[in-house]
């Protein structure tokens, strides 16, 4: 403290001559300064969620997974808005367009436009529901969607599946909503194996199953590929993880 004191009086009485004998004199001093000069100025309160400041609620922004060193990503905390992933995925055929909207809830750490793309690869995948039904899925971001494939935290999920009971565990389908829990989309569940990206694809596949208008099924032989209309997150019962509706459907 001492040093900068000296320092200050010195550039005011020789700003020409000192100034750069001081400029050396202050990195010397910075250098050996005692941390806690510093310590207030460039260790601010980590903020749990920066982004949620900064981005508005119809671009959740591709930032979003650059997290502070050492932060753990938010999965759980419930800003309780959604954004609207901006951007188009057109239809690959012609007939019986479904269109739908990606919605994730502020906050989340994940990144919007990946979440996009992957739901998208997964319904028009040559395995998937186009296969089964005369439907095309095309991505909107207009108001006007068929469909809105909500990710969200347990806490909206919840919400948002009422009058369903979700359990802050499990995704839903209700009316013109498909809500993916984003513990779920993060962690999946056990008897995936970690397999995530597939658990991903089995979850989308599942609940645009019921918008689609397919109920829940079962394991009907052990080892068997699980139907996807199965609820896998909640057991598999000796089935194996499937993903796919050209697989087992129902
Ligand atoms: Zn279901």
């Amino acid at each position: 403290m001492t040093a900068l004191a000296v320092l200050g009086t010195v550039v005011v009485v020789h700003p020409d001559v000192t100034g750069r004998r001081s400029l050396a004199a202050e990195v010397v001093a910075g250098a050996n300064a005692p941390v806690a000069i510093e310590t207030p100025i460039t260790a601010p309160t980590p903020v749990p969620t920066p982004t949620q400041h900064f981005t508005t609620p119809q671009r959740p922004a591709p930032t979003l997974t650059r997290k502070p060193k050492g932060a753990k990503p938010n999965i759980t905390v419930s800003s309780g808005k959604l954004g609207v992933v901006p951007g188009f995925d057109k239809a690959t055929g012609m007939r019986d367009k479904l269109t739908y909207r990606v919605e994730i809830e502020e906050g989340l750490s994940v990144n919007g436009p990946a979440v996009a793309a992957a739901i998208h690869k997964t319904l028009t995948d040559a395995r998937g529901w186009q296969a089964v039904h005369p439907v095309n899925f095309e991505r909107t971001d207009k108001v006007t969607a068929d469909l809105r494939i909500i990710l969200a935290t347990p806490t909206m999920t919840d919400k948002l599946c009422l009058p369903l009971d979700t359990g802050g565990e499990v995704s839903c389908r209700v009316e013109d909503r498909v809500v993916l829990n984003a513990k779920r989309w993060t962690y999946a569940v056990p008897a995936y194996n970690g397999d995530v990206v597939l658990y991903r694809q089995y979850l989308i596949n599942h609940e645009v199953g019921h918008a689609l208008g397919h109920g829940h099924s079962t394991c009907e032989k052990a080892k068997s590929p699980a139907p996807v209309m199965m609820q896998q997150t909640k057991g598999l019962d000796g089935c194996r993880p499937n993903a796919w509706p050209t697989i087992k459907a129902t």
